[in-house]
Protein backbone atom coordinates (compact mmCIF):
# COMPACT_ATOMS: atom_id res chain seq x y z
CA UNK A 1 0.00 0.00 0.00
CA UNK A 2 1.11 3.71 -1.28
CA UNK A 3 2.36 6.09 1.57
CA UNK A 4 -0.68 8.37 0.43
CA UNK A 5 -3.10 5.87 0.66
CA UNK A 6 -2.43 4.63 3.93
CA UNK A 7 -2.21 8.63 4.76
CA UNK A 8 -5.92 9.08 3.41
CA UNK A 9 -7.28 6.44 4.63
CA UNK A 10 -5.88 7.39 8.41
CA UNK A 11 -7.52 10.88 7.85
CA UNK A 12 -10.54 9.80 6.21
CA UNK A 13 -11.31 7.51 9.67
CA UNK A 14 -10.34 10.05 11.85
CA UNK A 15 -12.81 12.85 9.80
CA UNK A 16 -15.23 10.07 10.01
CA UNK A 17 -15.31 9.98 13.88
CA UNK A 18 -14.69 13.68 14.29
CA UNK A 19 -18.25 14.70 12.31
CA UNK A 20 -20.19 11.42 14.38
CA UNK A 21 -19.06 13.83 16.97
CA UNK A 22 -19.32 17.27 16.55
CA UNK A 23 -21.64 17.06 13.31
CA UNK A 24 -24.13 14.59 14.70
CA UNK A 25 -23.76 13.52 18.91
CA UNK A 26 -22.81 17.22 19.93
CA UNK A 27 -24.60 19.97 17.57
CA UNK A 28 -23.03 23.35 17.96
CA UNK A 29 -25.47 26.42 17.82
CA UNK A 30 -24.53 29.99 16.81
CA UNK A 31 -23.76 32.13 13.61
CA UNK A 32 -22.68 29.80 10.70
CA UNK A 33 -18.92 31.63 10.67
CA UNK A 34 -18.21 31.54 13.84
CA UNK A 35 -19.72 27.33 13.58
CA UNK A 36 -17.37 26.83 10.79
CA UNK A 37 -14.32 28.30 12.38
CA UNK A 38 -14.71 26.06 15.76
CA UNK A 39 -15.54 23.30 13.51
CA UNK A 40 -12.10 24.35 11.33
CA UNK A 41 -10.47 24.85 14.62
CA UNK A 42 -11.07 21.08 16.18
CA UNK A 43 -11.10 19.37 12.94
CA UNK A 44 -7.04 20.85 12.59
CA UNK A 45 -6.34 20.20 15.77
CA UNK A 46 -7.59 16.39 15.60
CA UNK A 47 -5.60 15.83 12.56
CA UNK A 48 -2.49 17.62 13.53
CA UNK A 49 -2.13 15.52 17.17
CA UNK A 50 -3.24 12.13 15.06
CA UNK A 51 -0.40 12.20 12.40
CA UNK A 52 1.92 13.76 14.95
CA UNK A 53 1.64 10.85 17.15
CA UNK A 54 1.72 8.47 14.34
CA UNK A 55 4.89 10.12 13.23
CA UNK A 56 5.81 9.38 16.91
CA UNK A 57 5.42 5.63 16.60
CA UNK A 58 6.80 5.26 13.56
CA UNK A 59 9.92 6.57 14.62
CA UNK A 60 10.67 3.52 17.01
CA UNK A 61 11.27 1.45 13.94
CA UNK A 62 8.89 -0.83 14.76
CA UNK A 63 9.76 -4.15 13.26
CA UNK A 64 6.66 -5.56 13.31
CA UNK A 65 5.13 -3.24 10.52
CA UNK A 66 7.63 -4.10 8.49
CA UNK A 67 5.63 -6.88 6.62
CA UNK A 68 2.58 -4.86 6.33
CA UNK A 69 4.18 -1.01 5.66
CA UNK A 70 6.70 -3.18 3.34
CA UNK A 71 9.71 -2.56 4.93
CA UNK A 72 11.39 0.09 7.44
CA UNK A 73 12.41 2.39 4.43
CA UNK A 74 8.97 2.59 3.81
CA UNK A 75 8.03 3.00 7.85
CA UNK A 76 10.56 6.04 7.18
CA UNK A 77 8.53 7.26 4.49
CA UNK A 78 5.23 7.14 6.14
CA UNK A 79 6.58 8.36 9.31
CA UNK A 80 8.49 11.54 7.28
CA UNK A 81 5.14 12.32 5.59
CA UNK A 82 2.80 12.17 8.52
CA UNK A 83 5.25 14.26 10.42
CA UNK A 84 5.16 17.07 7.40
CA UNK A 85 1.70 16.73 7.37
CA UNK A 86 1.22 16.93 11.48
CA UNK A 87 2.83 20.41 11.09
CA UNK A 88 1.04 21.69 8.39
CA UNK A 89 -1.72 21.03 9.69
CA UNK A 90 -1.04 22.19 12.94
CA UNK A 91 -0.32 25.82 11.38
CA UNK A 92 -3.11 25.76 9.99
CA UNK A 93 -4.93 25.01 13.49
CA UNK A 94 -3.43 28.18 14.89
CA UNK A 95 -4.06 30.07 11.70
CA UNK A 96 -7.75 29.51 12.21
CA UNK A 97 -7.42 30.69 15.62
CA UNK A 98 -5.70 33.62 14.72
CA UNK A 99 -8.78 33.96 12.64
CA UNK A 100 -11.27 34.91 15.03
CA UNK A 101 -10.05 38.25 15.55
CA UNK A 102 -10.81 39.24 12.19
CA UNK A 103 -14.03 37.76 12.26
CA UNK A 104 -15.22 39.26 15.33
CA UNK A 105 -14.03 42.50 14.20
CA UNK A 106 -16.15 41.66 10.82
CA UNK A 107 -19.04 40.63 11.74
CA UNK A 108 -19.11 40.84 16.11
CA UNK A 109 -18.71 38.33 18.90
CA UNK A 110 -22.81 37.78 19.75
CA UNK A 111 -22.87 35.13 17.62
CA UNK A 112 -20.08 32.66 18.97
CA UNK A 113 -20.75 29.12 20.11
CA UNK A 114 -20.37 29.08 23.69
CA UNK A 115 -16.74 28.25 24.87
CA UNK A 116 -15.62 24.79 24.65
CA UNK A 117 -14.91 22.69 28.14
CA UNK A 118 -12.21 20.67 28.46
CA UNK A 119 -11.96 17.62 30.51
CA UNK A 120 -12.43 17.92 34.13
CA UNK A 121 -8.85 17.50 35.27
CA UNK A 122 -7.69 20.03 32.76
CA UNK A 123 -9.92 22.88 33.33
CA UNK A 124 -7.12 24.95 35.22
CA UNK A 125 -4.95 24.28 32.54
CA UNK A 126 -6.12 26.23 29.46
CA UNK A 127 -3.44 29.66 29.47
CA UNK A 128 -0.56 27.23 29.49
CA UNK A 129 -1.42 25.14 27.30
CA UNK A 130 -2.11 27.41 24.84
CA UNK A 131 0.93 29.22 25.03
CA UNK A 132 2.72 25.92 24.90
CA UNK A 133 0.78 25.01 21.95
CA UNK A 134 1.68 28.43 20.33
CA UNK A 135 5.39 27.92 21.29
CA UNK A 136 5.60 24.18 19.71
CA UNK A 137 4.46 25.26 16.62
CA UNK A 138 6.84 27.77 16.15
CA UNK A 139 9.70 25.33 16.52
CA UNK A 140 7.95 22.76 14.67
CA UNK A 141 7.64 25.10 11.45
CA UNK A 142 11.63 26.09 12.13
CA UNK A 143 12.17 22.30 12.24
CA UNK A 144 9.89 21.51 9.26
CA UNK A 145 11.83 23.88 7.05
CA UNK A 146 15.09 22.43 8.16
CA UNK A 147 14.11 19.05 7.22
CA UNK A 148 13.48 20.67 3.79
CA UNK A 149 16.17 22.37 2.88
CA UNK A 150 18.65 19.81 1.92
CA UNK A 151 21.46 22.32 1.93
CA UNK A 152 21.39 21.81 5.76
CA UNK A 153 23.98 19.25 6.56
CA UNK A 154 22.52 15.41 8.11
CA UNK A 155 24.65 15.64 11.09
CA UNK A 156 22.82 19.21 12.61
CA UNK A 157 19.53 18.35 11.59
CA UNK A 158 19.81 14.75 13.30
CA UNK A 159 20.54 16.56 16.31
CA UNK A 160 17.73 19.20 16.21
CA UNK A 161 15.18 16.61 15.19
CA UNK A 162 16.16 14.85 18.99
CA UNK A 163 13.90 17.73 19.74
CA UNK A 164 11.16 16.02 18.02
CA UNK A 165 9.53 14.24 21.41
CA UNK A 166 9.96 17.14 23.49
CA UNK A 167 7.78 19.13 21.09
CA UNK A 168 5.52 16.50 20.82
CA UNK A 169 4.86 15.91 24.30
CA UNK A 170 4.08 19.63 24.61
CA UNK A 171 1.37 19.46 21.87
CA UNK A 172 -0.15 16.47 23.46
CA UNK A 173 -0.47 18.73 26.89
CA UNK A 174 -2.05 21.32 24.57
CA UNK A 175 -4.50 18.68 23.19
CA UNK A 176 -5.21 17.26 26.68
CA UNK A 177 -6.17 20.27 28.47
CA UNK A 178 -7.80 21.89 25.40
CA UNK A 179 -9.89 19.07 22.93
CA UNK A 180 -14.00 19.29 24.26
CA UNK A 181 -14.69 17.50 27.01
CA UNK A 182 -17.67 15.98 24.53
CA UNK A 183 -14.99 14.28 22.43
CA UNK A 184 -13.35 12.07 24.97
CA UNK A 185 -16.42 10.13 24.93
CA UNK A 186 -17.08 9.74 21.71
CA UNK A 187 -15.27 7.83 18.89
CA UNK A 188 -13.15 11.02 18.40
CA UNK A 189 -11.40 10.63 21.90
CA UNK A 190 -11.47 6.91 21.53
CA UNK A 191 -8.57 6.96 18.47
CA UNK A 192 -7.25 10.24 20.05
CA UNK A 193 -6.42 8.68 23.01
CA UNK A 194 -4.80 5.13 21.81
CA UNK A 195 -3.01 7.33 19.55
CA UNK A 196 -1.43 9.74 22.31
CA UNK A 197 -0.91 6.78 24.64
CA UNK A 198 1.24 5.39 21.63
CA UNK A 199 2.56 8.83 21.05
CA UNK A 200 3.63 9.44 24.50
CA UNK A 201 5.25 6.06 24.92
CA UNK A 202 7.26 6.18 21.59
CA UNK A 203 8.62 9.86 23.10
CA UNK A 204 9.58 8.66 26.32
CA UNK A 205 11.31 5.49 24.35
CA UNK A 206 13.07 8.05 22.20
CA UNK A 207 14.29 10.00 25.20
CA UNK A 208 16.05 7.37 26.69
CA UNK A 209 17.30 6.39 23.56
CA UNK A 210 15.56 2.98 23.69
CA UNK A 211 14.63 3.00 20.28
CA UNK A 212 16.39 -0.87 18.30
CA UNK A 213 17.44 -1.61 21.61
CA UNK A 214 15.58 -5.13 20.95
CA UNK A 215 17.41 -5.85 17.76
CA UNK A 216 21.02 -4.37 18.76
CA UNK A 217 23.67 -6.87 18.84
CA UNK A 218 27.46 -6.74 20.05
CA UNK A 219 30.25 -8.11 17.39
CA UNK A 220 33.45 -7.37 16.54
CA UNK A 221 35.02 -6.58 12.97
CA UNK A 222 37.10 -9.63 11.33
CA UNK A 223 37.82 -8.29 8.32
CA UNK A 224 38.53 -5.12 6.08
CA UNK A 225 39.65 -4.38 2.91
CA UNK A 226 39.78 -0.97 0.75
CA UNK A 227 38.36 -1.09 -2.70
CA UNK A 228 39.05 2.33 -4.49
CA UNK A 229 36.32 4.70 -2.16
CA UNK A 230 34.45 1.39 -0.89
CA UNK A 231 35.37 -0.22 2.07
CA UNK A 232 34.51 -3.83 2.92
CA UNK A 233 33.59 -4.03 6.75
CA UNK A 234 33.12 -8.23 7.73
CA UNK A 235 31.43 -8.35 10.99
CA UNK A 236 30.32 -11.10 13.24
CA UNK A 237 27.62 -9.80 15.26
CA UNK A 238 26.62 -12.18 19.02
CA UNK A 239 24.71 -15.50 18.74
CA UNK A 240 21.44 -14.04 19.27
CA UNK A 241 21.54 -12.39 15.61
CA UNK A 242 18.71 -13.91 13.81
CA UNK A 243 20.23 -14.42 10.70
CA UNK A 244 18.74 -12.45 7.65
CA UNK A 245 17.29 -12.80 4.39
CA UNK A 246 19.75 -11.30 1.53
CA UNK A 247 18.43 -7.77 0.55
CA UNK A 248 18.11 -6.53 4.18
CA UNK A 249 20.23 -3.92 5.67
CA UNK A 250 21.88 -3.26 9.39
CA UNK A 251 22.02 -0.25 11.48
CA UNK A 252 26.26 -0.41 11.97
CA UNK A 253 27.37 1.70 14.84
CA UNK A 254 31.17 1.89 15.49
CA UNK A 255 31.40 5.72 17.61
CA UNK A 256 28.76 6.00 20.23
CA UNK A 257 29.18 8.78 20.00
CA UNK A 258 28.80 9.00 15.81
CA UNK A 259 25.54 6.77 16.26
CA UNK A 260 23.99 4.45 13.51
CA UNK A 261 24.16 4.49 10.16
CA UNK A 262 22.40 2.11 7.91
CA UNK A 263 23.88 -0.19 5.44
CA UNK A 264 22.66 -2.85 3.24
CA UNK A 265 23.98 -6.74 4.21
CA UNK A 266 26.03 -7.33 0.98
CA UNK A 267 26.39 -11.09 1.61
CA UNK A 268 23.51 -14.07 1.50
CA UNK A 269 23.32 -15.89 4.99
CA UNK A 270 26.01 -18.39 5.52
CA UNK A 271 25.60 -21.64 6.81
CA UNK A 272 28.80 -22.12 8.65
CA UNK A 273 29.08 -18.81 9.98
CA UNK A 274 27.76 -15.48 11.64
CA UNK A 275 29.79 -13.07 9.94
CA UNK A 276 28.24 -10.46 7.47
CA UNK A 277 29.32 -8.10 4.62
CA UNK A 278 29.30 -4.23 4.45
CA UNK A 279 30.11 -2.48 1.28
CA UNK A 280 30.69 1.36 2.34
CA UNK A 281 31.10 4.12 0.23
CA UNK A 282 32.51 7.22 1.35
CA UNK A 283 29.76 9.57 0.61
CA UNK A 284 30.08 11.98 3.40
CA UNK A 285 32.04 13.23 6.32
CA UNK A 286 31.80 10.07 8.94
CA UNK A 287 31.93 7.61 6.18
CA UNK A 288 34.89 9.15 4.29
CA UNK A 289 36.89 8.49 7.67
CA UNK A 290 35.99 4.71 8.13
CA UNK A 291 39.61 3.41 6.18
CA UNK A 292 41.14 5.54 8.54
CA UNK A 293 39.72 4.77 12.04
CA UNK A 294 38.43 1.22 11.86
CA UNK A 295 40.26 -1.75 12.92
CA UNK A 296 40.04 -5.35 13.06
CA UNK A 297 38.95 -7.30 15.93
CA UNK A 298 36.96 -3.31 17.06
CA UNK A 299 33.50 -3.56 18.33
CA UNK A 300 30.63 -3.00 16.80
CA UNK A 301 26.82 -2.55 17.46
CA UNK A 302 24.95 -4.41 14.76
CA UNK A 303 20.87 -3.65 14.91
CA UNK A 304 18.49 -5.24 12.80
CA UNK A 305 18.34 -6.98 10.45
CA UNK A 306 15.76 -4.84 8.70
CA UNK A 307 13.96 -4.18 5.21
CA UNK A 308 11.71 -6.08 3.08
CA UNK A 309 13.44 -5.86 -0.66
CA UNK A 310 12.79 -9.75 -1.65
CA UNK A 311 12.57 -10.62 -5.47
CA UNK A 312 10.40 -13.82 -3.76
CA UNK A 313 7.77 -11.24 -3.13
CA UNK A 314 7.66 -10.07 -6.78
CA UNK A 315 4.69 -11.99 -8.95
CA UNK A 316 5.33 -14.73 -10.81
CA UNK A 317 3.94 -14.17 -14.21
CA UNK A 318 5.74 -10.50 -14.64
CA UNK A 319 8.86 -10.20 -16.48
CA UNK A 320 12.03 -9.86 -13.77
CA UNK A 321 14.28 -7.30 -14.13
CA UNK A 322 17.01 -5.99 -11.64
CA UNK A 323 18.78 -2.75 -11.80
CA UNK A 324 21.32 -1.62 -9.83
CA UNK A 325 23.05 2.07 -9.75
CA UNK A 326 26.20 2.68 -8.28
CA UNK A 327 26.53 1.39 -4.63
CA UNK A 328 22.61 0.13 -4.50
CA UNK A 329 24.29 -3.10 -6.31
CA UNK A 330 24.72 -3.65 -2.64
CA UNK A 331 21.35 -5.73 -2.04
CA UNK A 332 22.25 -7.17 -5.83
CA UNK A 333 25.73 -8.73 -4.64
CA UNK A 334 23.64 -10.75 -1.02
CA UNK A 335 20.95 -11.83 -3.88
CA UNK A 336 23.49 -13.02 -6.73
CA UNK A 337 25.67 -14.85 -3.69
CA UNK A 338 21.94 -16.83 -2.50
CA UNK A 339 21.10 -17.63 -6.03
CA UNK A 340 24.26 -19.75 -6.44
CA UNK A 341 22.75 -22.14 -3.94
CA UNK A 342 18.98 -21.63 -5.21
CA UNK A 343 19.23 -20.41 -9.04
CA UNK A 344 16.12 -18.12 -10.18
CA UNK A 345 13.19 -20.26 -11.43
CA UNK A 346 12.34 -17.55 -14.16
CA UNK A 347 14.68 -15.59 -16.58
CA UNK A 348 16.23 -12.28 -14.74
CA UNK A 349 17.69 -9.11 -16.35
CA UNK A 350 20.36 -7.63 -14.17
CA UNK A 351 21.16 -3.87 -15.37
CA UNK A 352 24.51 -2.45 -13.76
CA UNK A 353 24.93 1.40 -14.10
CA UNK A 354 28.89 2.08 -12.99
CA UNK A 355 30.33 5.77 -13.67
CA UNK A 356 34.05 3.55 -14.94
CA UNK A 357 33.42 -0.25 -15.45
CA UNK A 358 37.48 -0.15 -15.97
CA UNK A 359 37.60 0.90 -12.08
CA UNK A 360 34.43 -0.31 -10.14
CA UNK A 361 35.11 -2.35 -7.20
CA UNK A 362 32.36 -4.58 -7.70
CA UNK A 363 32.28 -5.20 -11.47
CA UNK A 364 34.40 -8.01 -11.45
CA UNK A 365 32.50 -10.21 -8.25
CA UNK A 366 29.44 -9.33 -10.19
CA UNK A 367 30.14 -10.77 -13.96
CA UNK A 368 31.64 -13.76 -11.98
CA UNK A 369 28.07 -14.24 -9.95
CA UNK A 370 26.07 -13.62 -12.63
CA UNK A 371 28.15 -15.79 -14.61
CA UNK A 372 27.48 -19.01 -12.76
CA UNK A 373 23.70 -18.25 -12.35
CA UNK A 374 21.32 -20.14 -14.90
CA UNK A 375 18.41 -17.65 -16.04
CA UNK A 376 20.17 -14.64 -15.15
CA UNK A 377 21.52 -11.89 -18.15
CA UNK A 378 23.85 -9.06 -16.92
CA UNK A 379 24.04 -6.33 -18.68
CA UNK A 380 26.48 -3.87 -18.33
CA UNK A 381 26.11 0.35 -18.82
CA UNK A 382 29.37 2.01 -18.65
CA UNK A 383 28.87 6.00 -17.90
CA UNK A 384 32.63 6.46 -19.03
CA UNK A 385 31.25 5.43 -22.47
CA UNK A 386 28.14 7.46 -22.17
CA UNK A 387 25.75 4.23 -21.69
CA UNK A 388 22.66 5.10 -20.14
CA UNK A 389 20.37 3.14 -19.29
CA UNK A 390 16.74 4.31 -19.81
CA UNK A 391 13.14 2.94 -20.14
CA UNK A 392 13.62 2.41 -24.14
CA UNK A 393 17.08 0.50 -23.19
CA UNK A 394 15.68 -1.63 -20.36
CA UNK A 395 12.52 -2.50 -22.66
CA UNK A 396 14.91 -3.43 -25.83
CA UNK A 397 16.56 -6.39 -23.50
CA UNK A 398 13.24 -7.30 -21.69
CA UNK A 399 9.19 -6.95 -22.53
CA UNK A 400 7.00 -7.01 -20.00
CA UNK A 401 4.71 -10.74 -19.86
CA UNK A 402 1.83 -10.03 -21.18
CA UNK A 403 1.93 -6.26 -19.73
CA UNK A 404 3.58 -7.14 -16.33
CA UNK A 405 6.89 -6.32 -15.50
CA UNK A 406 8.40 -6.14 -12.16
CA UNK A 407 11.47 -3.90 -11.45
CA UNK A 408 14.12 -3.94 -8.58
CA UNK A 409 16.06 -0.80 -8.29
CA UNK A 410 18.68 0.16 -6.15
CA UNK A 411 20.09 3.73 -6.68
CA UNK A 412 19.96 7.26 -6.81
CA UNK A 413 16.18 8.18 -6.15
CA UNK A 414 16.31 10.81 -9.20
CA UNK A 415 16.87 8.13 -11.78
CA UNK A 416 14.45 5.77 -10.01
CA UNK A 417 11.90 8.32 -10.48
CA UNK A 418 12.47 9.24 -14.29
CA UNK A 419 13.34 5.21 -15.18
CA UNK A 420 9.68 4.24 -13.52
CA UNK A 421 7.77 7.26 -15.30
CA UNK A 422 9.30 6.40 -19.12
CA UNK A 423 8.98 2.67 -18.07
CA UNK A 424 5.42 3.47 -16.81
CA UNK A 425 4.81 5.64 -20.14
CA UNK A 426 5.97 3.08 -22.23
CA UNK A 427 4.98 -0.47 -21.33
CA UNK A 428 2.15 0.87 -18.91
CA UNK A 429 0.87 0.08 -15.54
CA UNK A 430 1.71 -3.34 -15.26
CA UNK A 431 5.44 -2.15 -14.37
CA UNK A 432 5.86 -2.34 -10.81
CA UNK A 433 9.18 -0.46 -9.57
CA UNK A 434 10.25 -2.03 -6.25
CA UNK A 435 12.90 0.26 -4.62
CA UNK A 436 14.88 0.54 -1.67
CA UNK A 437 15.40 3.99 -0.39
CA UNK A 438 18.83 4.90 0.51
CA UNK A 439 17.74 8.18 2.02
CA UNK A 440 15.87 8.12 5.34
CA UNK A 441 15.59 12.01 5.70
C1 LIG B 1 18.46 1.44 3.86
C2 LIG B 1 19.81 2.03 3.52
C3 LIG B 1 20.82 1.22 3.04
C4 LIG B 1 22.07 1.78 2.74
N1 LIG B 1 23.06 0.94 2.27
C5 LIG B 1 24.27 1.44 1.97
C6 LIG B 1 25.33 0.59 1.52
O1 LIG B 1 25.19 -0.63 1.38
N2 LIG B 1 26.53 1.17 1.24
C7 LIG B 1 26.73 2.52 1.36
O2 LIG B 1 27.84 2.97 1.11
N3 LIG B 1 25.75 3.35 1.79
C8 LIG B 1 24.53 2.84 2.09
N4 LIG B 1 23.55 3.69 2.54
C9 LIG B 1 23.82 5.12 2.66
C10 LIG B 1 24.59 5.38 3.95
O3 LIG B 1 23.78 5.12 5.08
C11 LIG B 1 25.05 6.84 3.99
O4 LIG B 1 25.89 7.04 2.88
C12 LIG B 1 25.86 7.15 5.21
O5 LIG B 1 25.07 7.06 6.36
C13 LIG B 1 26.44 8.56 5.02
O6 LIG B 1 26.93 9.05 6.25
P1 LIG B 1 27.96 10.30 6.30
O7 LIG B 1 27.88 10.86 7.65
O8 LIG B 1 29.30 9.86 5.81
O9 LIG B 1 27.41 11.27 5.20
P2 LIG B 1 26.68 12.66 5.32
O10 LIG B 1 27.28 13.58 4.30
O11 LIG B 1 26.59 13.14 6.72
O12 LIG B 1 25.24 12.24 4.84
C14 LIG B 1 24.97 11.89 3.50
C15 LIG B 1 23.57 11.31 3.47
O13 LIG B 1 23.58 10.02 4.12
C16 LIG B 1 22.40 9.83 4.89
N5 LIG B 1 22.79 9.60 6.30
C17 LIG B 1 23.84 10.11 6.97
N6 LIG B 1 23.86 9.67 8.24
C18 LIG B 1 22.80 8.85 8.38
C19 LIG B 1 22.26 8.10 9.46
N7 LIG B 1 22.83 8.07 10.66
N8 LIG B 1 21.11 7.41 9.25
C20 LIG B 1 20.49 7.43 8.04
N9 LIG B 1 20.97 8.09 6.98
C21 LIG B 1 22.10 8.81 7.14
C22 LIG B 1 21.57 11.08 4.73
O14 LIG B 1 20.64 10.86 3.70
C23 LIG B 1 22.54 12.12 4.29
O15 LIG B 1 21.94 13.12 3.54
C24 LIG B 1 22.29 3.16 2.87
C25 LIG B 1 21.27 3.97 3.35
C26 LIG B 1 20.05 3.42 3.67
C27 LIG B 1 18.97 4.31 4.20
Amino acid sequence: MKTRHILISFLGILTASWAWDALYMNTMSGDWPWVAQRHGLHLTGVWAISLMSLAMVLATRPAWLEEPLGGLDKIYKLHKWAGILGVLFGATHWLIKLAGDPLASLIGKTGRPTKDVAIFFAQSWRSPAKDMGEWAIYILLALLAITLWKRIPYRPWRMLHRAMPVLYLMVVFHTVALMPAAYWAGPTGVFTALLLLAGVVAAFMSLARRIGRNHCHAGSIVGLTQRGDVLEVVCEPDERWPGHEPGQFAFLTFDRAEGAHPFTIASAPHTDSRTITFEIKALGDYTRTLGQTLRVGQPVVVEGPYGRLDYHLGREDAAQVWVAGGIGVTPFLAWLESLQVEPPKTPVQMHYCVRDAATDPFIDRVRTLCASTPNLTLYVHDGRFSQRLDAETLLASCSPIEGRMDVWFCGPSGFAKSLEAGLKAVAGPGVRMHREAFDMR
